[in-house]
């Protein structure tokens, strides 16, 4: 039987933060009452004259560094000629045959861990349409949303799953919201719209089958869902000897499938020409270099760097990775325990991320030097698990340094070696029915030894020793 290959593409859509529309000095705000930011200009009147926006185009070239592509110091501005309510004017402007930036790539993990650039085919700039709400039979549209500055990100097909497509889609936002700061990255409204363009084909061939386009999956649960989905249906008309229907889907969430919404008939021909009120848009080499200098570590460079000097594992790096404020956390505490960077993460994954949200990790209060002495701490066995969860909370409490909660406090004093030994001797003296079992080979009896002795100690000894310590001694009991 033949098997099939998925072949995906992603057309992302971020809509830019700036302090104005892209081509009129209204004000760039969604979210003001419905029709407060309009002009002549975003509102097609004719004879009004766009102006475009230095500060997207900076933010545009950034976002094109960011994504290691190539910036276009000579782009165009055309138009798309369509008709529709949410745009008066009867077209749209955008880069259809020069765009800002060309050929750049980002990094996505294989199932089978390895790591594959993702080409990105095109980034270019446009502006947003009105936004309409149909009402019953009547629709009602907010001229806010017109003119907005757009960047779209056009991916070559060279996805392989939904599971890959939501990673690359996730990564676009990590860059454009938490690095770059140029998107506000609320899904809800709109501010990051992801199309994907699925088809299948045999495992091997270059050929490509129809594909279908699966618009608005406009967040990181369903994107995997959605294209899964739509693979697993292509591949199920296929094989029973049917042909894939080039059209548009949408992504039922309710039900867990794509369906139809439109067929595609021919191509759109939306006649583009250049926009004679805008002319090129020329850049300097010496502009986009001033704002190369500009960028922070992206992503990709990050997860390498941690990797290789704390040696921390993929979990641990998604986590830094995503989220810089805790990074930046951990970075600090590294740099007081360079050697302890793998405790010091699990201790800020396991333990701080249970009380902390990771989301607003910027607030928070336990200084980073009492996260990386309470590793120290336990990296140098000087307390034992249970009295680190214990220091831990006394930390959080007090807000003093766990170095010097452990001198003051007697129960993080550590049990001497001869008082464990007196209590592991003990509890065997008080258990010789379980001794007898033990010894007659139930070993898993070493866990109720293990707990006595815990228990008895208050959780002072260290766990480590109590085992050998057991073990030794029922050893002795043989006869
Ligand atoms: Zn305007």
């Amino acid at each position: 039987m033949t098997r099939y290959e998925a072949v995906i593409g992603l057309e992302i859509h971020l809509q830019i933060k700036t302090a104005t529309k892209a081509f009129c000095r209204c004000a760039g705000d969604y979210n003001a009452p419905s029709n407060r930011n309009i002009c002549p200009v975003c509102t097609g009147a004719p004879g009004a004259l766009p102006v475009l926006s230095d500060e997207f185009v900076a933010r545009a070239v950034k976002f094109c560094l960011a994504l290691g592509a190539q910036v276009n110091l000579t782009s165009s501005f055309d138009r798309k000629n369509y008709f529709y309510p949410d745009m008066p004017k009867n077209y749209q402007i955008t880069q259809f045959f020069t765009p800002i930036g060309s050929e750049g790539h980002l990094a996505v993990t294989g199932s089978d861990g390895t790591e594959r650039d993702i080409r990105i085919e095109r980034i270019h700039m446009e502006e947003d349409t009105a936004k309409s709400a149909h009402m019953g039979e009547r629709t009602l549209l907010n001229f806010n949303r017109a003119g907005l500055p757009l960047i779209e990100v056009v991916s070559h097909p060279d996805l392989k799953s939904g599971e890959e497509a939501a990673q690359y889609f996730k990564k676009i936002y990590d860059i454009a919201v938490k690095y770059l700061d140029i998107c506000h990255g609320n899904m809800e409204e709109g501010n990051l719209r992801c199309d994907a363009n699925v088809s299948i084909r045999p495992v091997g061939s270059s050929e490509l089958f129809t594909k279908a386009e699966v618009k608005n999956v406009n967040s990181f649960a369903f994107i995997a869902k959605a294209i899964d989905y739509e693979i697993e249906r292509q591949i199920a008309i296929v094989t029973g000897g049917g042909e894939v229907e080039s059209e548009t889907r949408l992504w039922n969430a309710k039900l867990k499938r794509t369906e139809t919404m439109r067929k595609k008939s021919g191509r759109n021909d939306y006649r583009y020409f250049n926009e004679p009120d805008l002319g090129p848009l020329r850049i300097t080499a010496e502009f986009v270099e001033q704002i190369r200098r500009t960028l922070p570590e992206l992503p990709d460079a990050k997860r390498r760097r941690l990797r290789d000097a704390y040696g921390l594992n993929n979990e641990m790096l998604d986590l830094m990775v995503g989220y810089p404020a805790v990074c930046a956390y951990f970075e600090t505490a590294a740099a007081l325990y360079p050697t302890g960077g793998r405790t010091i993460a699990s201790w800020i994954a396991g333990e701080l991320l249970r009380v902390e949200d990771k989301e607003h990790f910027a607030a928070v209060k336990t200084p980073p030097a009492h996260i990386a002495s309470l590793a120290r701490l336990v990296d140098e066995k000087r307390v034992t698990g249970p009295q680190a969860k214990e220091l831990f909370a006394v930390m959080r409490e007090t807000g003093h340094d766990p170095n010097e909660i452990v001198v003051a406090d007697p129960r993080f004093q550590q049990m001497a070696g001869g008082e464990t030994a007196a209590m592991v001797t003990a509890v065997v003296d008080e258990n010789p029915d379980a001794v007898e079992k033990y010894l007659g080979g139930k070993e898993n009896l070493l866990g109720f030894f293990m707990g006595q002795v815990m228990k008895r100690s208050k959780g002072k000894a260290d766990p480590a020793e109590v085992t050998e310590m057991i073990k030794k001694e029922l050893t002795k009991r043989k006869k």
